[in-house]
């Protein structure tokens, strides 16, 4: 009786967060993405949500990684909430810093052409997402909050689990 009780609290109030620090393998892009698709789930998103979602946080974390601490050891902190229908999620690392944010936002600008990257990872955050935000300075580390509004499901029936 009391689970069922929590149960509704937390349906009714939809207000919650969740924090997760690894290290910055490159492997643990996955570990992150899948988590967060995890967290996300209960506000039954449509699997185009979920995919626009997961690929947003793939991008933030592996920039985290090749840009961020260049192949050296760090921690990348993934936070994320939900309140209401209001998804927010930020992956934040103490690494180089960007220097010029505005330009590294641009599409197709990437630091490291020789690594053969598009240079179209923050322009993926931004379509996939309703709002991207950087912190960041040089040496200070980047942060990269996103927000997304998960539209109320008509029955909640054609929901993806995973
Ligand atoms: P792609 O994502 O297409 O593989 P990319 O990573 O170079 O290429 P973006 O993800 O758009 O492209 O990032 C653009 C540039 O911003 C990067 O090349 C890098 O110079 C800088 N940058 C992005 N994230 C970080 C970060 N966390 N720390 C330091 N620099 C970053
Ligand atoms: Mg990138």
């Amino acid at each position: 009786m009391v689970s069922e009780r929590n149960e509704e609290t937390r349906k009714e109030n939809q207000s919650e967060s969740m924090r997760l620090q690894f290290e910055s393998y490159s492997w643990n892009e996955s570990f992150a993405r899948v988590t967060v698709a995890a967290f996300l789930a209960r506000l039954d998103p449509t699997v185009e949500e979920m995919e626009d979602v997961k690929t947003a946080v793939s991008e933030a974390v592996t920039n985290a990684v090749v840009h961020g601490y260049e192949g050296t050891l760090g921690t990348v902190t993934v936070e994320a909430s939900i309140e209401g229908r209001k998804f927010t999620v930020s992956v934040h690392d103490d690494g180089v810093g960007i220097a010029d944010i505005q330009k590294a936002m641009e599409p197709l600008y990437t630091g490291k052409p020789e690594m053969e990257r598009s240079g179209m990872g923050f322009s993926f955050m931004e379509a996939f997402m309703d709002e991207v935000t950087v912190q960041s300075s040089p040496g200070e580390g980047t942060t990269v909050i996103m927000r997304k509004t998960i539209k109320e499901a008509p029955n909640g029936s054609d929901s993806p689990v995973n």
